[in-house]
Parts: structure tokens; C-alpha cells; sequence
């Protein structure tokens, strides 16, 4: 029997052994195409050697120094690389050590600027319902995903959701991307109003949705019309990139295909592609003033925070995103993947929608196409997918988000960013093989 508290209770989990580009492969030897790098993390595939040369150089020289007594060559020019290749607008990086605590990081930084501003009174999130932003209390708050939040209700912080930009099941018969874009931001400001602007801290959004829906951007203009209404009451636009940053939708900040730049934003997974535990949120140069000139402290923190193993793996990890080539190739594969779902589940009775940006790229999975009505909750139909992806020899992320308060079914692709012709065409033969075995 094992003491290893694992998350779900008597899983019976392949052993990961060895990684191999962008293959797992298991201590009996199976090989696993990694189709969604875990949950977007393995951007760079597995076994890449300098990526692991940076956290052995680093490891040799100095494992850790606490940020209370140090700062580090490894962490002072992570920050300088990320802030000289994100958005402009976005000056100053706060390095954490994953997604749920960039979030955290996010929203306290956002209520301490109203406090060092004088305006207590600011105590209200405003988020969307089909979102997911983390575990941790704060975070779990502005994540829209009824079920887990249910078991932690009493614990929330106050946040209200609006709808998402969910273009597949949201725009109605005739109208315009424009017009539906338009008609789900203006959500944003009914509620602002509704809660009284001086109330509202801010407004949390990922750009393109991932662990709730598998892979949604936003209409054209959405986002544009979000940052008008946020900047006409004065709150924060809080843009949570956690999953669709660090190059996945083929550009480094997911946000710069909105046009738009946010007051902070918060990464993680792809920033240290799985070779470390490590995420970063960044803000305004207008937000670290009000802090500096104020109490002159951030008051969140936690010990590992700019841990110079983690700094030295995203140094690397950024270098390889910023170095000209990736990102491109990000384009073109997601591209060529996108084509090749089209062409095998474009006409699919059960595939309703195939949709997203770069690598990051989602399957809507319905029981009848026309109605798009979603298949029975109970068949687990997602559970049952990853399974028999599984059994393949494929990775691939079903998840059962929420649709109109009714569970649906859809699978998120993430695969690293190195990923050859010749395993598109392994993965999209499984991930078919694998939904008829679930059908
Ligand atoms: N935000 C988004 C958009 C995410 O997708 C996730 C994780 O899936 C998180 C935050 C939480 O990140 P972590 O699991 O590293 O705490």
C-alpha cells in the first residue's frame, strides 16, 4: 500500500519514469504523446538539455537565497527579460512559484494600490463563469466553476460573475462577432454599476479560456471594450495568463492578439515548461508606485518566491521563447494541428466546435451537432475519453466544464512546442481512436 496521499483516492496511475521530447514514458516502458503538456505546462517537450543546464548551473553555484536577505543575478534578469518582452505597460514582475499563487499575488496587489490610494472601500472582484483561476481561497473565488467552489462557498472572498465570451454557444442567429462582443463586455459594466464603482477592485479574465471550456478566445473587440469600461470606473483589469501565456497562443502574452494591455497579469505553467515550479505576476509601473510611495512594502509573500533554481529554469525557458524562432513555430504547427482536426472531426456527428489560438486548441464534444446539446453529465463522457487516451498512449486534457449550469464535455491539446508532422498525425489517430472507444 502507498502512504502517497494522491489527489484522486485509489487512482491507478502509470508510473512516469523518463521523458523523451515530447513523449512520458512509463517504468514498463509505454510512451505517452504529450498532447497537453499536464495542463499546458511542458511547452519545450521533456528532455531538453539546456533548460536542464541552467537549473544544474544554478543548483552548482547557489540552490537558494531567501528574498528577505537577497536578490539573485538568476531572478534580477528573469525580470528584466520578461518585462523587456511583455506587453508595454507591464514594468515590474513579481516572480511566485505557480499559477493559484500568482492569482493570490494579483488580487491582494490590487486591493493593497486602492488602500495605499485611500480607497478602502474597494472590496469587490468582479469575474466571468466559465473561468478557472487557481485552488487557493482567492483565487478559487474569482474562478467561475460551480463545482469546485461549492465545498469552499462560505470561504469566498466577494466576487460576482458575468458571463463569459463564449462565441459558440453565446452569439445569437444573426448577430455580428462585433455585436456579441460588445453585448457580453457591456455584462461588465451592468455589474459595476450594479455593485456601485467605488466598491469594485477589479475585473479578472483569462484571455482565452482553458481548464473550464478547452480553449476559448474572445470575439474580436471583446477585450477592447473591457479595458474602456474598467478604465471609465477606474478598476484594475486583472488579466490571468496563467494558462494561455508564455507563447502558447503563438504570441509571448496572449493578450497582445486583443490589442490591449492589462493592469497586471499573472503566468505560470509555460513559463517554467514543467522543468520548475515557478509563475510571475506582473503590474504597472503606476501600481508598483503606489506601493513604493505608500507603505513601500507588497504584503503577500511566500517563502520560495524568486527561487533561484525556478529563476534560472524561466531565464532559459524565456530565452528559448524570445529567441525568434519558437514562437513562429508555435504558429505554423498550431496551424497545421488545427487543419488536421478539421479534417478529421470537421464533420464529426459528436464534435461540435474545434476552436483556439496557437497550440492551445480545444474540441467541444455534443450529443447532436445541430442542437449542440450537450451529452448526459453521468456518462462522464471526458473521464472516459482520457482514459482511453490514455490507454493509447496519449495525453490529452478532457475536463466537464460548466455550460449554462449543465455540465459539458471538452477536450483541451497543449502539446510542447516542438511537436513534429509526424506526431500530429499520431496524435490526431488516437485522440479519434480514443473518443470512438468513449462514444
Ligand atoms: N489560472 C489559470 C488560468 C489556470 O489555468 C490555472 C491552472 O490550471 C491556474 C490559474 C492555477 O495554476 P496552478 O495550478 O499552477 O496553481
Amino acid at each position: 500500500m502507498s502512504a502517497l496521499f494522491h489527489r484522486t483516492c485509489n487512482a491507478d496511475l502509470p508510473w512516469a519514469d523518463t521523458g523523451d521530447g515530447c513523449y512520458i514514458i512509463d517504468r514498463n516502458g509505454k510512451r505517452y504523446l504529450d498532447a497537453c503538456g499536464g495542463a499546458a505546462v511542458s511547452c519545450l517537450g521533456h528532455s531538453d538539455e539546456e533548460i536542464r543546464d541552467a537549473i544544474r548551473a544554478q543548483l552548482d553555484k547557489l540552490p537558494f537565497a531567501h528574498t528577505g536577505f537577497f536578490t539573485t543575478e538568476a531572478a534580477e534578469s528573469l525580470a528584466n527579460l520578461l518585462a523587456a518582452h511583455a506587453p508595454d505597460g507591464l514594468d515590474r514582475v513579481y516572480p511566485v512559484s505557480g499559477g493559484s499563487e500568482a492569482v493570490e499575488a494579483a488580487l491582494k496587489l490590487a486591493r493593497q494600490y486602492f488602500l495605499e490610494r485611500g480607497e478602502p472601500q474597494r472590496t469587490r472582484f468582479i469575474a466571468r463563469r466559465q473561468s478557472y483561476h487557481g485552488n487557493t481561497l482567492g483565487a478559487l473565488s474569482t474562478g467561475g466553476n460551480a463545482w469546485r467552489r461549492e465545498p469552499f462557498a462560505p470561504l469566498m472572498i466577494d466576487t460576482s460573475h458575468i458571463a463569459p465570451c463564449y462565441e459558440y454557444r453565446g452569439r445569437e442567429d444573426g448577430e455580428s462577432q462585433e455585436a456579441y462582443g460588445q453585448r457580453v463586455a457591456d455584462e461588465l459594466e451592468a455589474e459595476i454599476l450594479r455593485l456601485g464603482p467605488e466598491t469594485v477592485i477589479g475585473f479578472v479574465a483569462e484571455p482565452v479560456v482553458g481548464a473550464t471550456l478547452g480553449a476559448v478566445p474572445a470575439v474580436p473587440g471583446y477585450f477592447r471594450r473591457i479595458r474602456e469600461i474598467c478604465d471609465r470606473y477606474g478598476i484594475l483589469l486583472i488579466l490571468d495568463e496563467v494558462m494561455c501565456g508564455m507563447g502558447r497562443t503563438g504570441t509571448l502574452f496572449a493578450c497582445e492578439q486583443d490589442g490591449i494591455v492589462p493592469d497586471i497579469a499573472t503566468i505560470a505553467k509555460g513559463l517554467g515548461a514543467g522543468y520548475q515550479p515557478v509563475g510571475a505576476m506582473l503590474c504597472s509601473a503606476a501600481i508598483y508606485a503606489a506601493i513604493e510611495k505608500g507603505t513601500g512594502f507588497f504584503q503577500h509573500g511566500h517563502t520560495y518566491i524568486g527561487h533561484p533554481m525556478a529563476m534560472a529554469a524561466a531565464g532559459a525557458v524565456l530565452t528559448r521563447l524570445t529567441d525568434g524562432q519558437t514562437l513562429p513555430q508555435v504558429i505554423a504547427t498550431g496551424e497545421r494541428l488545427k487543419a488536421g482536426l478539421q479534417d478529421r472531426f470537421g464533420q464529426h456527428p459528436h464534435i461540435g466546435d474545434i476552436r483556439g489560438k496557437g497550440l492551445f486548441l480545444g474540441l467541444e464534444l455534443v450529443r447532436d451537432r445541430d442542437g449542440k446539446t450537450p451529452f448526459d453529465p453521468a456518462l462522464k463522457l471526458h473521464k472516459k475519453v482520457k482514459a482511453a487516451a490514455m490507454e493509447a498512449g496519449l495525453m490529452c486534457y478532457p475536463m466537464g466544464g460548466t455550460i449554462d449550469g449543465r455540465q459539458g464535455d471538452h477536450i483541451l491539446l497543449a502539446p510542447p512546442f516542438i511537436l513534429t508532422e509526424d506526431q500530429i498525425g499520431e496524435l490526431v489517430d488516437k485522440l479519434s481512436d480514443a473518443i470512438a472507444a468513449a462514444l
